[in-house]
C-alpha cells in the first residue's frame, strides 16, 4: 500500500508540474501514515482513506505551489495559522525546505504534530501551541509567509496574518469555492491591513475530488489599523464586512 500511495502521490502532483523525488514522497506517504494511525485515538482528520488522503491533505496542501509570485524557497519562514494535523504546513516545509512554525490553539493537536516531525526527523518545522492573537504579539514581522487551510473566512486569515507578515510578504489562503461577499469582504479587510491581492487561482483536484481557489496577498504597506486586535475581535466584529 505504501508504495501505491508514493506512485499515487508522485503521479497526481506530476499533473501539476509540481516536482516531488521519490525520497521527498515516500516522506510525506509516512507522515499521512501516521496522521491517519493517530486519528484513531485524536480526532484530526475526516478523510481516513488513504486514496483520497493522498489528494485531499497532501495534492491539495502543495497546490500553492503551482502559484506564480509564490517565492516559497528553504530561505522562507513559513507559519501555518489553524495547522490541525500539520495541514498544509508540513507538506510545503517538506517540499520547499522552509522553516515551518505549525501553529494550533488545540494543545493536543500541536503535541500529535510535533510527534509526527521528530518520527520523521523534520528539523526544520515545529509546533507551536497557542492562539494566533497572542503568538502575533510575541512574533511580530517574522516571516515571509503565512499559509492558512480551512480556518476562517478571508477577512479573518487577513487580520490574523497581517501582523505576523515582514514587509512584501505573502499570505497564501486556500478555499473551496469562497462567495462574492467574503471575496469582497477579503478585499476591504486587505486594504485596511495594508495588503494586496497579488494572486488568484482555480484548481480542480484529480478524480473530481473538489474545486480549490488560491489566494496570495502581499503586504505592500503598513495597515492603517493598530493589530493585533484584542483577543476574539476578529471573529466577532471582522474587519472589511
Ligand atoms: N489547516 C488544517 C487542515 O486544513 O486540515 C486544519 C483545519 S481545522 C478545520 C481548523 C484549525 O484551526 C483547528 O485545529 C483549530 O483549532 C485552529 N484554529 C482556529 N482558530 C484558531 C486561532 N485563533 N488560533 C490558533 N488556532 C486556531
Amino acid at each position: 500500500m505504501h508504495d501505491q500511495l508514493v506512485t499515487q502521490l508522485r503521479s497526481e502532483l506530476d499533473g501539476y508540474q509540481i516536482e516531488c523525488d521519490e525520497e521527498r514522497a515516500d516522506l510525506l506517504v509516512s507522515y499521512l501514515e501516521l496522521v491517519i494511525e493517530k486519528n484513531k485515538v485524536l480526532n484530526l482528520t475526516r478523510i481516513t482513506t488513504p486514496h483520497d488522503a493522498v489528494t485531499l491533505h497532501l495534492v491539495d496542501s502543495l497546490l500553492p505551489l503551482c502559484m506564480k509570485g509564490l517565492g516559497l524557497t528553504s530561505k522562507s519562514s513559513l507559519l501555518d495559522m489553524g495547522t490541525g494535523a500539520g495541514f498544509p504546513g508540513v507538506p510545503l516545509m517538506v517540499l520547499t525546505g522552509a522553516r515551518a512554525t505549525l501553529v494550533d490553539s488545540v494543545g493536543k493537536k500541536v503535541a500529535a504534530v510535533n510527534e509526527f516531525l521528530s518520527a520523521l526527523s523534520l528539523d526544520t518545522g515545529m509546533g507551536v501551541h497557542g492562539r494566533l492573537e497572542d503568538l502575533a504579539k510575541q512574533s511580530p514581522r517574522s516571516q515571509s509567509h503565512v499559509v492558512a487551510r480551512a480556518v476562517a473566512k478571508c477577512n479573518v486569515l487577513i487580520e490574523y496574518a497581517t501582523p505576523f507578515l515582514k514587509r512584501d510578504g505573502i499570505l497564501i489562503i486556500e478555499k473551496g469555492r469562497p462567495d462574492e461577499t467574503e471575496l469582497r469582504e477579503g478585499e476591504n479587510a486587505a486594504r485596511l491591513c495594508g495588503l494586496a491581492l497579488v494572486s488568484r487561482e482555480t484548481f480542480d483536484l484529480p478524480r473530481d475530488l473538489g474545486h480549490r481557489e488560491i489566494l496570495l496577498y502581499q503586504k505592500v504597506r503598513e495597515p492603517k489599523v493598530k493589530l493585533p486586535r484584542r483577543n476574539g475581535l476578529a471573529r466577532t466584529n471582522p474587519l472589511g464586512c
